[in-house]
């Protein structure tokens, strides 16, 4: 028996499922030590509720992924009904629900992005992506930027901008990115102002493809998710477009947390009606019912694959169950109408989220679009001071938005927190009463932040 097993069977299942989380399983980018993980015993709707009977409003839709709300029966019964008619079969056969998904994918792709590769997440997703374009243009270099995400494995790390990559690949180098700057008018870099500034941080992009050479790709989240919900400015991703297309170069929009209508539109970039070259997605592809990444591609893309070998594959490429997942989700979103209705209630949340604004001296910026917010926090609003830095959170230093988010729990709120702001996300089923309910929440728990800002 090994000290696991020992702690297992000290465990008694209820009381101790928390602990026996925390023995056998990791917690991700943080300090082992200390973690005590909620005990969550069931999911309805857009609550869940722990194991002590208590009630919370899911206010971040999970990971920002959970955007048809828990518990959805149709795509419960999808599941089941393909594990039933086939779980599993090699991707070198054709079925049904790979062509069916294929075409509902499609049918809601932006521009002619009608190619897929599908795998089982975000950091899949884009690693199939760089793969293509390195491939499909004979080039090695992508350009990312310093606020983004872009996932755990080894591309997709290396071209993530922030503090998660410093351990894994430090430089980005060693997978040939490099990093532009970040399109945040709230902490512009080059501390200008839109539009005076002419979209400098789009242009400099430009001025980087021209100097390094050798760029296959640029990636962007058309609005940089966990960093920050960074809307681009109007015309910043219409001009990134127009020099890729200009220097031959590949756009590759990744929509992981973006996509399926959690700005108010199927994707982000509809918003701007610029189309990428490849279009990268997950998370509310099933709504988070089963893993599923997808990598879509354009139709010249696409092309080169004709007479040159794909140089990627997985065994669960095209998983049947996922695939099923995505088809009653698309559906799920067609029938509710959720994406008109993110659109909308984004309205009511962005109001609600302004009175905040105006109520917390610690709340600096609020910014979002559709059902996809941030509350940006700050020690010192005429100074625009954080509270805490990258190097805090990688060092693992107690951070102020962790005793807002913890404080939030306290008062049956769910949010997501990150070094100095709030992800406000829920599930596009929201009623405007629950968003009441969540900003109520928020309300009381940005007393915790107001009480350490500078007077
Ligand atoms: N890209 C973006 C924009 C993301 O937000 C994420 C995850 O949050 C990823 C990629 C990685 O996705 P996954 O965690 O499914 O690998």
């Amino acid at each position: 028996m090994n000290d696991r097993e020992g702690t297992s069977s000290m465990c008694t299942p209820s009381a101790d499922t928390g602990a026996a989380t925390a023995a056998y399983t990791f917690a991700t980018w943080s300090k082992q030590r200390d973690w005590t993980p909620l005990h969550v015993v069931q999911a309805e709707g857009c609550h869940f509720v722990d194991a002590a009977g208590r009630r919370y409003l899911d206010f971040s839709s999970q990971l920002v992924c959970s955007n048809l709300g828990h518990g959805n029966a149709a795509i419960a019964e999808a599941i089941a009904e393909q594990a039933r008619r086939g779980a599993y079969l090699s991707p070198a056969f054709a079925m049904e629900v790979r062509a069916e998904a294929g075409r509902r994918v499609a049918a809601v792709m932006p521009g002619r992005l009608d190619r897929f590769f599908f795998s089982t997440s975000g950091t899949e997703a884009n690693e199939a992506a760089f793969k293509i374009a390195r491939a499909v243009t004979g080039r090695s270099k992508i350009i990312s930027r310093y606020h983004s995400y872009h996932g755990s494995t080894a591309g997709s790390i290396a071209a993530t901008g922030d503090h998660r990559r410093w351990g894994a690949d430090p430089s980005g180098i060693a997978a040939g990115v490099r990093f532009a700057p970040d399109a945040y008018c709230y902490r512009c870099p080059f501390g200008w102002h839109y539009p005076a500034c002419d979209l400098a941080c789009a242009k400099y992009v430009e001025y980087m493809i021209e100097h390094e050479g050798d760029i296959a790709a640029v990636v962007v989240e058309p609005v940089v998710g966990t960093n920050g919900v960074l809307v681009p400015p109007e015309g910043y991703l219409a001009r990134l477009r127009e020099i890729c297309t200009r220097r031959g170069v590949l756009l590759i929009a990744d929509e992981v947390m973006t996509g399926w209508g959690r700005t108010g539109e199927w994707f982000a970039v509809n918003h701007w009606g610029v189309v990428p070259d490849i279009l990268t997605t997950a998370k509310g592809v099933t709504g988070a019912y089963v893993p599923l990444g997808v990598t879509a591609v354009s139709r010249d893309v696409a092309a080169y694959f004709d007479d040159h070998a794909l140089p990627h594959g997985h065994t669960y490429e095209g998983h049947p169950v996922a695939l099923a997942a995505a088809i009653a989700a698309i559906r799920e979103y067609q029938t509710q109408n959720l994406i008109g209705r993110a659109r909308q209630l984004g309205l009511y949340l962005g109001e609600q989220l302004r009175t905040l604004e105006r109520a917390h001296p610690s709340i600096g910026d609020v910014r979002g679009i559709g059902l996809f917010w941030a509350i940006e926090l700050t020690k010192d609003r005429s100074q625009r001071q954080p509270f805490n830095t990258r190097a805090d959170k990688a060092s693992g230093r107690p951070i102020v938005v962790n005793a807002v988010v913890a404080e939030a729990m306290r008062q049956g709120v769910y949010v997501m927190g990150w070094i100095n702001h709030l992800v406000v996300a829920p599930p596009l089923i929201i009623a405007e009463e629950a968003i009441a309910e969540g900003v109520r929440g928020l309300d009381r728990a940005l007393d915790v932040a107001d009480a350490l800002v500078d007077v």
